[in-house]
């Protein structure tokens, strides 16, 4: 089915055939017909399904078609986002889908200088992109007023309670208007998902692509068994292949983040990292280095990749296991998007091994473990205390941080890098 059946009006064709989309997809045919009627709608989508365009373009069509100018500070439509990247990136799909028609925009978020963001809201915006922190802060200054808000989206709402945002939402969601057009979106359910769902919508239409909580199909997923001490040696061997061309690695932690940052650095990989502990500036040279190819390796703790919309990433490796099973399908979710074909590599030692079956349950899936130089059968048959991670204190120095010889020498090519298979 083609777009033109879902009565997109020309200019947001236009564009759309401009960005070479003409079909679109499950989430956008199912969500955009009700939210063009004006129904408040829950999604239960991840994101790679195409969940932002399925709210950017019928808000876009549905302000257009009563055009008004926006007083300085009062947007016409909100969306919350978690992080600032994906702010950011929702503001780029407005300006993307949005480039034939007339209307401002910008999207405001911590991490730098509030000036610029003022002047653009002291100029006027129809579209308004938001975290929350940055959000209230404005707000308590007078600079944004949320009275005019016709249009309110709560985006990655799941991301936004783990984050510890509940409250804010909650505070910003009192000072909208009781008549606005609310959607939600959020990629797994749960009961406070829910309640926080009860609240901001009114007789939602509710769609649900990608059965919750099942990863993505076209996604190649292999387990590698293997000792904490191992995992650089495994990590460097592997992206000496040559198809491992943009590849997503992911840590627990931010410090183990700059930590194989900088083994990548010293075995001359072109890699980066990014975390919460970064600049905005930092992020987004190391998100545009990684998007241009410049980069070959972009490490990154979950919540920094949340919003991360590069195409074409060819793997993701998950250096550590998540301790939540649900992020592992957000993690994965970044690679085989829009039906690109993807892998993921799961690195899994002994104290990891309980998080691996965490997630087998969830995704109802048995991964298939990958043969390779650096096996660990300790790892694969770990059972009880030696299964999960020890407590916090012995876990804070990662001992494969101190092996200084994997640090100067990876595996030699000579030897075939990590893999058998
Ligand atoms: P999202 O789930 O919103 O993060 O979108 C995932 C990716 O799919 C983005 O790179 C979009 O640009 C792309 N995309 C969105 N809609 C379509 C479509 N109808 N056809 C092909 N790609 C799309």
């Amino acid at each position: 089915m083609p777009f033109e059946n879902l009565n997109i009006t020309e200019p947001l064709q236009r564009a759309l055939t401009k960005e070479g989309y003409s079909t679109p997809t499950p989430i956008q045919a199912q969500a955009i017909p009700h939210i063009l009627k004006g129904e408040d709608m829950m999604g239960i989508a991840q994101t790679g399904t195409g969940k932002t365009a399925a709210f950017v373009l019928p808000v876009l069509q549905r302000m257009s078609q009563e055009q008004k100018v926006p007083a300085p500070g009062f947007p016409r439509a909100l969306v919350l986002a978690p992080t600032r990247e994906l702010a950011a990136q929702i503001d780029q799909s407005f300006a993307t889908y949005g480039q034939f028609l007339r209307f401002r925009h910008t999207a405001i978020y911590g991490g730098v200088n509030q000036g610029p963001q003022v002047r653009a809201l002291s100029r006027g915006v129809d579209t308004l992109v938001a975290t929350p922190g940055r959000l209230l802060d404005l707000m308590d200054q007078g600079y944004v007023k949320l009275k005019g808000v016709e249009f309110f989206v709560l985006d990655e709402a799941d991301r936004m309670l783990d984050m510890g945002f509940a409250n804010d939402v909650r505070k910003i969601v009192s000072a909208l208007p009781q008549k606005r057009h609310s959607l939600f979106f959020a990629a797994t359910m749960s009961p406070q998902i829910g309640e926080l769902a009860r609240r901001l919508l009114t007789n939602p239409v509710r769609i649900e692509v990608a059965p919750q909580a099942t990863t993505v199909e076209s996604v190649e997923q292999r387990i590698f068994f293997v000792d904490q001490n191992n995992k650089d040696a495994l990590l460097l061997g592997l992206l000496q292949q040559k198809h491992l061309k943009r590849v997503l690695v992911f840590t627990r932690t931010k410090r183990r983040a700059d930590k194989v940052a900088s083994v990548l650095f010293k075995n001359r990989i072109r890699s980066d990292a990014i975390h919460g502990n970064k600049s905005q500036n930092q992020r987004t040279q190391a998100l545009s280095g990684f998007k241009s190819g410049r980069l070959q390796v972009l490490v990154a703790t979950d919540i920094a990749a949340r919003g991360i919309d590069v195409e074409e990433i060819s793997h993701v490796i998950n250096y550590d296991l998540p301790n939540e099973a649900e992020s592992y399908v957000h993690r994965i979710g970044r690679t085989g998007r829009a039906g690109a074909a993807g892998t993921a590599y799961s690195f899994c030692a002994a104290d990891e091994r309980n998080f691996l079956r965490e997630i087998e349950k969830l995704t109802r899936t048995k991964i298939e473990q990958m043969d390779h130089r650096y096996h660990s059968e300790h790892a694969k048959s770990a059972v009880g205390a030696a299964a999960k991670p020890a407590s916090k204190k012995s876990r804070s120095v990662p001992r494969s941080f101190g092996q200084k010889s994997v640090h100067r020498s990876g595996p030699r090519k000579s030897r075939n890098p990590a893999v058998r298979r």
